[in-house]
């Protein structure tokens, strides 16, 4: 998607197989959505944006790694590097990468097993929240992710407030589905996108409203935060980590979901 001076390009990492029970879906509720076998099949999203001047991955997958959820749910990575060399893109060139929350699903190309920086001139920028939520707290993280954070703290640029990465990319804090999340904010001209990180993890939830997320660590604050987001897709068009195809959409009244094809 060309967005005025912006190049923004969906990569998907791998697949992210789920079921009804993610969204504490009730009933033959969207039945069509969980159509293989009672799954739906979703992409695990990064986007590049490239402005001229700065290169900037928005979260960094589940790299060349898998997990295993509840109801038998699974995430598989590793495709990221395939979709960055389809750009012309190697791990050098970033200058920034911008991670929604420290979910396994979207760190997982951040460090490699020896806790170095896979992308070696990257400053790499983050909700302080997750931080403490993940790095020294209870939250599920990888150890050599965790040794990474620790390692390269001179390196990032943890985030206490909403922050501009660089002109027209601006990190909105977002937290519910962690403590940390934070989505980002995309303008340039009278063109604006909003990349949603999992805040919303499909559009059904959008229609669905009962419809939460499996994954939220404050399932309350998380709502409010969808509520707000869904007011901003009703002016601006957005797209999630694991929206369908991650394709665009925005928010038309009365509920209803229309994808927008890139330019
Ligand atoms: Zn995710």
């Amino acid at each position: 998607m060309q967005l005025g001076a912006m190049q923004v390009d969906a990569i998907s990492d791998g697949t992210f197989t789920v079921r009804p029970e993610y969204f504490g879906a009730e009933g033959d509720a969207r039945r069509e959505f969980f159509a293989r076998d009672g799954f739906g099949w979703l992409p695990i999203g990064c986007f590049l944006i490239r402005t001229g001047e700065r290169t900037i991955l928005v979260d960094a997958g589940m790299g060349p790694d898998q997990d295993e959820l509840a109801h038998g749910m699974v995430l598989v990575g590793g495709q990221l590097f395939v979709g960055l060399g389809a750009l012309g893109i190697g791990a050098e060139d970033i200058t920034d990468v911008v991670i929604t929350h420290f979910h396994t699903d979207h760190v997982g190309w951040l460090f490699d097993l020896a806790a170095e920086p896979v992308f070696p001139n990257a400053i790499i920028w983050y909700g302080a929240a997750d931080w403490d939520y993940f790095v020294n707290g209870p939250g599920d993280i990888r150890p050599h992710i965790r040794d990474g954070f620790l390692a390269q703290a001179s390196r990032q640029h943890p985030l206490t407030h909403d922050a501009t990465v660089t002109p027209g990319v601006t990190a909105v804090l977002t937290p519910g589905h962690t403590p940390g999340h934070l989505c980002v904010s995309l303008e340039s001209g009278p063109d604006r996108l909003l990349l949603l990180g999992d805040a919303i993890t499909c559009p059904i939830q959008l229609v669905e409203p009962t419809w939460h997320s499996y994954g939220d660590v404050d399932p309350t604050t998380a709502e409010q935060t969808r509520q707000r987001l869904r007011a901003e897709l009703e002016t601006t068009p957005g797209v999630g980590a694991h929206f369908p195809a991650l394709s665009a959409g925005q928010l038309l009244l009365p509920d209803q979901w229309l994808p927008r094809t890139g330019k």
